[in-house]
Order: structure tokens, then C-alpha cells, then sequence
């Protein structure tokens, strides 16, 4: 019985609120010193998402020419301006006019960490009221025949009220959704961050931070618009990850965005799917797995099947007999990640001759599989989300033992 092999304590692991990803440094983490942060004041549109009309309309009531938007757009996205009073291109007078009527920034980096040689920047951003939420950023150097990219994993919401017992954002419990504008703001600072560094721009972004994306669609949606069109990212270059929210799926094909869905599965069977990905409950898989297979054939995107290995819980062959299944029924792509250990949980990543025979499975399967190596600084993985997303990727090779490692699709090695 698959059930039988989860373990017990689950319930335990839920209780109480687990700060997002407090663990995360490890011992080449630096402090460096960042701007002061803005003052985020809830009163006015944020710029990085007013419409173009509404903008139009300010500007003419202000008495300007229409082709300051362009450069109140174009503003936006300069990796050294901080505010309205640094877009030098505009005159003083209407600088301070902007500033009484927009908000240059929703959030705000109060801490910003560093590690793995200064190619991982972790950012604290805050939001309005007492809300933070973490970004992360990955330096991917050009290397050989690969370019270079810099992706930024944003958050959608702070916390999350899915619950999977193996996340620590999900023991937060849900406590916002982030607005459109805080989402953007992420990568505007992310890419700000890169600048400060003298690295080049944002190239990808996933929504694999804290949060549920479908669960707060507006906000990924009308972010997602933004970042493909004023901020010039191509769809391609974007991963949203879900855990399953069937009718966000069914949305988010039809809208014209088409980028990469990556389904958090898990689980193959909906007895065990109800444990892992309580959402389960009210989206099983028949229904998960119908809507990411129309979602690949409208967007003509491939998808990602995301499989937190949890050892004695999810690692049985029974299991991925059914994940090869459902990933050949997709045509998908299957990333496994290694279980990063969060406090007060008493499941982690199996041992190694189990994870290598689950994997195996996947492999004589013909499944396309790449694993995310936890490596060193496990312990330290206080979330397993960004960081699991971030982490390279390691190629299965057909004897079950990991290829060296190399870049990863969404980010860049780490050390060693
Ligand atoms: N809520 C969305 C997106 C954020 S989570 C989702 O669930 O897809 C991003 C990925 O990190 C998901 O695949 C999630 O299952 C995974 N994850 C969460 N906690 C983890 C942990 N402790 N170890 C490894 N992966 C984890
Ligand atoms: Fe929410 Fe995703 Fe964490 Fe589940 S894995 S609790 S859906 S953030």
C-alpha cells in the first residue's frame, strides 16, 4: 500500500509557521550592503503595471506630450533608477508631479545575501504592511555553446494555503497574494541586483518562489503580461509551476501566454496525491492530467512534471510506474528533486540506491529525466522551492549514476 509508506509525523510537521527559506545560507554567504529601501506606500498605481491608457491619460492631464510614457516605460526597467527623482530625462517639476501620483516601486530589498561565489543572490523584499517575501536570483556564466542567463524565481503570494506537508511555505499557511506590481518589482529589483554586480539582465523567470501562481491568477496573469510585454521577456523564457489549480490550467491556456507549465506531481495516484498536494482532493489527477495535456497542445509548450522525491514516502517503483505513464501520456519532461530537508519534518531525501533505482525506472522507460542535486547545504535548505529551482541539474545516465553536473535550464551551477 502505497499510503502505508508515508511516514508518520506529517501532521506534526504542519503545526506551526516556518519562515521562508531562514536557512538558506551557507558559509560563503556575504552581507552586502544594499540601498536604503524605499518607502512602499499603498496609495497610488505602481508604474511597472498601469495601463497604457491610464498613463496616457496622467501625462495629458499633466500637460506632457504622449512620448513620455515611452520614457516612463523604458525608465522602468534602467538598472540604476531607483525612483522618479533619478529619471534624469524628465524635467524636475513633472518628476515630483509622477511622484505624488505613481509608485516607482511596490517592494523593497531590505536584506540581500550572497553565495555560492556570487553567482546565488537571495533578495528579502519588503511589500506594504509587514509582509516579505523572498527572490532569488541565479548567474548562469556563458559557457562553451551555452549563453549566458540570469533567472529570477519570483513569488506570487506570501505563504500558501495548499499545505503540502513537505514545503515550508505551506506550513506559513496563506497570508496574501502579491499584486501584479510586487511580482514585477521582484524582477525590476533582481535585475537591479545584477546591475549593482556589473552582471547583465534578467533572461528567465519562474514563478517557483513562495505561493500558488493559479491560486492567485490574476496577479500571475496580469504579471506575466507585463514581463512579456514592457519588459521584453519571451514566454519561452518563463516557467509558472503549479500544484495542480485544473480551472487556472484551463485559463492559462487560453490566454495567449505560452509559457512552459510545470505541473508539481508528486504523486501518481490520488491516495497518495490527497497526502502530498492536499489540492489533490479537489482536483485529482484524471482532471490535473487532462487540462496539462490541453494546455500542451494550445500553447505547443512542452511540459515539466516537478517530483519532490520523498524517501519511504513517494521513492516505490509503484509510484514511478505511474509517474512513466502519466509522463508519456503528456509527453512530458520529469524533473526529480531530492527532497531538501525542512525543520521540524521528519521526511527527506531518500537514500541514494533508492533514488538511483526510481530513476532508473523512469530512464528504461525512455522518460526524458533530469535531476536536481541537493548536494552540500542540504541542511541548510530551509525552503526546498527556490532552491530546488535553482540548483543544476544533473543528467541520468543509463547505470542509474549522475552525470557530472552542468548548468541548470533555470540556473546556474552552484560550487563544485
Ligand atoms: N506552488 C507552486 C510553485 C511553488 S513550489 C508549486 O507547488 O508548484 C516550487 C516547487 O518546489 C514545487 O515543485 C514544489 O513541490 C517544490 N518543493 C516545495 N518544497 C520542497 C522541498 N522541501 N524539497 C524539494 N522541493 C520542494
Ligand atoms: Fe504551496 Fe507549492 Fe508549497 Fe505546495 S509546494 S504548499 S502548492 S508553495
Amino acid at each position: 500500500m502505497v499510503n502505508d509508506r508515508v511516514s508518520p509525523g506529517t501532521r506534526a510537521a504542519r503545526q506551526g509557521p516556518v519562515p521562508k527559506m531562514t536557512g538558506m545560507a551557507t558559509p560563503t554567504d556575504a552581507r552586502v550592503p544594499t540601498p536604503a529601501p524605499a518607502r512602499v506606500s499603498a496609495s497610488r498605481p505602481a508604474l511597472s503595471t498601469v495601463g497604457d491608457p491610464d498613463l496616457a491619460a496622467l501625462l495629458r492631464e499633466l500637460g506632457q506630450p504622449s512620448w513620455r510614457a515611452r520614457q516612463l516605460r523604458e525608465a522602468t526597467w534602467q538598472p540604476y533608477v531607483n525612483g522618479f527623482g533619478e529619471i534624469r530625462q524628465l524635467p524636475g517639476g513633472l518628476r515630483a508631479e509622477l511622484a505624488g501620483r505613481l509608485r516607482f516601486s511596490t517592494a523593497a530589498v531590505t536584506s540581500e545575501r550572497v553565495a555560492d561565489g556570487g553567482q546565488t543572490l537571495k533578495l528579502l523584499c519588503a511589500l506594504d504592511g509587514p509582509q516579505t517575501v523572498e527572490t532569488v536570483v541565479m548567474e548562469s556564466p556563458a559557457r562553451g555553446a551555452s549563453v549566458r542567463r540570469a533567472t529570477v524565481c519570483v513569488s506570487t503570494q506570501v505563504g500558501c494555503a495548499v499545505g503540502c506537508p513537505f514545503c515550508a511555505t505551506g506550513r506559513m499557511g496563506l497570508r496574501r497574494s502579491c499584486t501584479p506590481a510586487e511580482v514585477v518589482d521582484q524582477v525590476r529589483l533582481a535585475g537591479q541586483a545584477l546591475s549593482r554586480r556589473g552582471l547583465g539582465p534578467v533572461t528567465h523567470v519562474v514563478y517557483m518562489g513562495m505561493g500558488e501562481p493559479l491560486a492567485a491568477y490574476e496577479t500571475t496573469v496580469a504579471s506575466l503580461r507585463v514581463l512579456v510585454g514592457s519588459a521584453g521577456i519571451s514566454p519561452r523564457r518563463i516557467t509558472v509551476s503549479t500544484s495542480g489549480v485544473v480551472p487556472g490550467i484551463r485559463r492559462l491556456a487560453a490566454e495567449g501566454l505560452p509559457v512552459t507549465l510545470a505541473v508539481s506531481l508528486h504523486a501518481a495516484s490520488d491516495a497518495l496525491r490527497d497526502r502530498l498536494v492536499p489540492l489533490n482532493r479537489a482536483h485529482p489527477l484524471d482532471g490535473l492530467v487532462a487540462a496539462a495535456g490541453a494546455y500542451a497542445r494550445t500553447t505547443g509548450r512542452r511540459l515539466s512534471l516537478e517530483w519532490c522525491l520523498i524517501g519511504g514516502v513517494n521513492d516505490g517503483l509503484d509510484q514511478a510506474a505511474g509517474l512513466v505513464g502519466i509522463a508519456h501520456r503528456l509527453g512530458a519532461h520529469v524533473n526529480v528533486i531530492p527532497m531538501n530537508r525542512i525543520d521540524g519534518s521528519p521526511w527527506g531525501p531518500p537514500p541514494a540506491a533508492v533514488g538511483r533505482a526510481f530513476l532508473r525506472h523512469l530512464l528504461s522507460a525512455g522518460v526524458t529525466v533530469t535531476v536536481r542535486d541537493t548536494r552540500g547545504g542540504e541542511a541548510e535548505a530551509a525552503c526546498g522551492q527556490l532552491r530546488a529551482a535553482l540548483e543544476p541539474r544533473r543528467q541520468l545516465r543509463p547505470d542509474g549514476s549522475l552525470a557530472p553536473q552542468r548548468p541548470a535550464r533555470h540556473g546556474a551551477p552552484l560550487r563544485g
